[in-house]
């Protein structure tokens, strides 16, 4: 739990000098660091001030003693008014208390944010103050209702974090992007999600060798035991070695049984053989631990040790993999949105959250009744962050990872419409994407190609993979159609025929 000390940091602002600060914005941008916050724990709200206009509030929870706001809807009901609410809940109503960070850059004294009205739309922008006529950053969304508290959300890539000082987290929030200001910077002929969409780098990395995925929390996956725990390891290790624990996948039948003891298992080649390789240790005991164990269950587990520069990531199989029946196959289907995150809002309120996640789950139960093992990275309607669903992949050793969106662009530009598919670098990937967008396109939607980025999860997961937007939420021929729960299910058919194109393909 976090209290807010406000003697503290008035004493910290007093140290920094504000005069300085005032007149050095250079010196902000290296001066103050962020602080994560849990995005669940913090809201932006669009706050009406008199009948017709609203500016931006930011409200926290920070104890747990009394709640600070409700939320029906979109409608947000502040309840710090009716308590004192210091230490319980954080509040900010102006640029003393807000301001965007964009690249690990402070813009408090570059930028201002402004709620502006478009069309019973309000938009949280962030205005340059030094260049008057440089677009606006949009940073969010909220329906415009007069005097009315309304909840705003942000787009994709933004998160609320805090200001903090030598690891001090101060009073001052930030509306956080990632993605450097150049990215940001609004380029009308592209369509939204191309600059929106696109995935902030995460700050840490991933650990994709198996040997460090196995130290991780178990994702509950229905149906898979267990994963080994090796014990507490006791012998010393050389430096700058791994211990890679193998055992020999003759059949598919011991590369099932390898990965019902150990789900991160995954095959590769050694030597020219096809092994399983069931964990990677820096700690040599760890890994005699899991090969006795493995011994115990009859399997020919051994220990090989490796430079650690050596060490072979699960993406090395990608390409390698032998030929797999359909009903062995483990795909990972993950419905871009959902949750607080609704994805882009369309024509008529639709949003993309609505259609992906029945459109997931169609092709889910399609894929399964081809006895393909499924798997999605959420179950109900729920805030997913971008690396768990890789790591869902990566420890199911998914054989095929899709992720599902529809696009959107401008309220403006009805005309625009169509559905694409991305991939990212591998042959694989354009493969996969290749056969989900002919089949996308043979339901009548337009051809937008299938194109190459690089979307996070399509990035970071190690097994040929695809990104789909299925068509504009803002299209005047697609909103309809996204919104028509049967050809949905011509679009989720189309997916999964893709994907059992690509299957049995290889
Ligand atoms: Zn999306």
């Amino acid at each position: 739990m976090k209290y807010f000390n406000w003697s503290l940091n008035l004493a910290l602002l007093a140290t920094l000098g504000l005069a300085q600060v005032m007149t050095a914005p250079k010196a902000v941008a290296s001066l103050f660091q962020q602080t994560e916050l849990n995005q669940e724990d913090v809201i932006a709200i669009a706050s009406p001030i008199g009948t017709t206009r609203h500016q931006l509030l930011i409200l926290e929870q920070i104890g747990s003693q009394r709640e600070c706001w409700a939320e029906q809807g979109d409608s947000v009901t502040p309840l710090l008014v009716d308590f004192d609410f210091t230490g319980i809940c954080g509040r900010a109503t102006d640029s003393n208390g807000y301001s965007i960070r964009v690249g690990n850059e402070d813009l408090g004294l570059q930028y201002t944010l402004r709620l502006a009205a478009e069309n019973g739309t309000l938009r949280l922008l962030a205005s340059s103050d030094k260049d008057r006529t440089a677009p606006p950053i949009e940073v969010g969304r909220a329906t415009q209702r007069a005097g009315e508290f309304v909840s705003i959300t942000l787009n994709p890539g933004w998160r609320i974090t805090k200001r903090s000082y030598n690891g001090q987290e101060l009073g001052h929030y930030y509306l956080s992007n990632d993605q450097s200001l150049t990215a940001l910077q609004p380029e009308p002929e592209e369509p939204r999600n191309v600059l929106s969409v696109r995935p902030a780098p995460s700050s840490t990395p991933i650990p994709l060798t198996p040997g460090s995925s196995v130290t991780l929390p178990t994702i509950p996956v229905s149906g898979t035991p267990s994963p080994v725990r090796p014990s507490t390891p006791s012998v010393p290790s050389r430096a700058g070695y791994n211990y890679r624990v193998t055992v020999p996948a003759t059949t598919v039948r011991v590369q099932n049984q390898i990965r019902e003891l150990v789900p991160d298992a995954f095959r590769t080649l050694l030597n020219g053989q096809m092994v399983m390789q069931v964990g990677l240790f820096s700690n040599r005991q760890t890994a005699v631990n899991l090969q006795n164990q493995l011994r115990r269950d009859n399997f020919v587990a051994s220990i090989q040790e490796v430079p650690e520069s050596a060490t072979p990531r699960p993406s090395t199989t990608a390409n390698t993999r032998p030929s797999t029946p359909v009903s062995r196959r483990v795909i990972v289907l993950d419905p871009g949105h959902g949750g607080r995150d609704p994805g882009a809002v369309g024509r008529n309120n639709l949003y993309e959250k609505t259609v992906v996640n029945d459109i997931t789950r169609k092709v889910a139960d399609l894929l399964e009744s081809q006895g393909m093992q499924v798997v999605l990275t959420r179950n109900q309607d729920s805030t997913l962050d971008l690396e768990p669903r890789v790591q869902i992949a990566e420890r199911n050793n998914a054989d095929l990872f899709v992720s599902i969106h529809a696009n959107a662009i401008s309220l403006s530009r009805p005309e625009v419409n169509g559905a694409e598919t991305y991939f990212y670098s591998s042959a694989s990937g354009r493969q996969l994407a290749g056969y989900i967008q002919r089949n996308l396109v043979a339901t009548g939607m337009r051809d937008r190609g299938v194109r190459e980025a690089r979307f996070y999860v399509i990035r970071r997961t190690s097994m040929p993979s695809a990104l789909v937007e299925v068509g504009f939420v803002t299209g005047a021929q697609d909103a309809p159609r996204l919104a028509n729960a049967s050809f949905r299910t011509e679009l989720a058919e189309a997916i999964a025929d893709g994907i059992l194109n690509y299957v049995r393909a290889n």
